[in-house]
């Protein structure tokens, strides 16, 4: 029998995209998207779409019956620069969500749980070089404790009920089809579309702020990689450090101008430097390579060079429809 899956904040950037290959992968009729609102028309206009409530448990279980769900990947959530504005939504929403579906799988409504976490789990007195699975964690931000307390408590309810809960912590992830939703690492999205359009962008972060990115593709793959791998070789269960490329402001603006020789770069720091700069610049995900095979595909130029061609294509398609 094929799998019934839910993804809860589906309009969003990961889960948008998240979308669309779990229903190449299982079929339409297979995979049901839901959100809190109408946010994303191309996730609600291209297969089954619910509102859902992630917060409100009997939103959530009322779909998860209505579509005999076994599966659900938990994508909602705050994230660390709008956590920082809004502290008390943030706990809410990224808390109790989770408390619903790991309390779901615990009561047998589910049976396999994917929720992730962030970089934003470390702190300013983590190894910041090549940050290793197991280290200090002291996030500072309201939203790397929320995903610190996430981990804790998915290592909890697997050990103590058994609920197949699988985590990764993404770095930043850099996309062209969704825009980003509130991260430190949205300048890394935001300089590809300001580079087509003004030919210039002002870094919210300094030139030499060095860290962890992934491009969406190979975000997805982990994502699906670590769902499809056999129980048992899932040995981590708070969550898996996961990595591909790390770079700086003036290295992505570099990569740019190879291919845009006119961009123009400039840096006006603003309060997500202090966030950025409690994270590590690079990550050791040895036990996700070896655990369950983990491998990233897009480096630095691949993501520049796929980022610029897809937005043009974007761009230019939206424009001859509003002649
Ligand atoms: P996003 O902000 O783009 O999307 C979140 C989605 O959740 C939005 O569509 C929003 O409408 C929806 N949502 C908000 N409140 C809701 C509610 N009460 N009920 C249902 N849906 C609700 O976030 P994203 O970038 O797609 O991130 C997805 C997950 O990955 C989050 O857990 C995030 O912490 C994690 N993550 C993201 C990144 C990144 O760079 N994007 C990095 C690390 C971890």
């Amino acid at each position: 029998m094929k799998s019934k899956i839910l993804i809860i904040g589906a309009c969003g950037q990961i889960g948008s995209e998240l979308t669309f290959k779990l229903r190449e992968l299982y079929g339409n009729e297979n995979v049901i998207a839901s959100d809190i609102s109408y946010s994303n028309l191309d996730i609600v206009n291209s297969g089954i779409f619910e509102i859902v409530d992630a917060e409100n448990y009997v939103s959530v279980k009322v779909c998860i019956e209505k579509y005999k769900i076994d599966t659900v990947y938990l994508m909602a959530a705050i994230l660390s620069a709008t956590g920082e504005k809004f502290p008390k939504k943030a706990w809410d929403l990224n808390m109790e969500s989770l408390f619903h579906i790991l309390n779901l799988a615990r009561a047998n409504f589910i049976k396999k749980v994917f929720w992730p976490s962030s970089i934003a789990v470390f702190g300013p007195t983590t190894p910041k070089d090549y940050t290793p699975q197991y280290t200090v964690m002291e996030p500072t931000t309201v939203y790397g404790i929320t995903k610190q307390v996430g981990e804790r408590w998915c290592e909890y309810y697997f050990k103590k009920y058994g609920v197949d809960v699988r985590s990764l912590r993404y770095p930043g992830i850099i996309s062209w089809k969704t825009l980003p939703g509130g991260g430190t690492t949205d300048y890394a999205v935001e300089i590809f579309h300001k580079a087509l359009n003004e030919g210039a962008y002002d870094c919210f972060l300094k030139e030499d702020t060095k860290l962890p990115m992934m491009f969406m593709d190979d975000a997805i793959k982990a994502t699906i990689d670590i769902m499809s791998a056999p129980k048992e070789a899932i040995k981590i269960r708070s969550s898996y450090n996961l990595a591909a490329i790390s770079f700086t402001p003036k290295e992505i603006a570099d990569s740019i101008k190879s291919q845009i020789p006119e961009f123009k770069i400039s840096y006006t720091p603003d309060f997500r430097q202090e966030i950025a700069n409690s994270w590590p610049s690079s990550i050791n995900d040895s036990y996700a390579r070896q655990d369950w095979k983990w491998k990233h595909q897009f480096n630095l130029t691949d993501i520049t060079k796929e980022m610029l061609s897809q937005l043009n294509k974007k761009y230019n398609a939206a424009l001859k429809k509003s002649n």
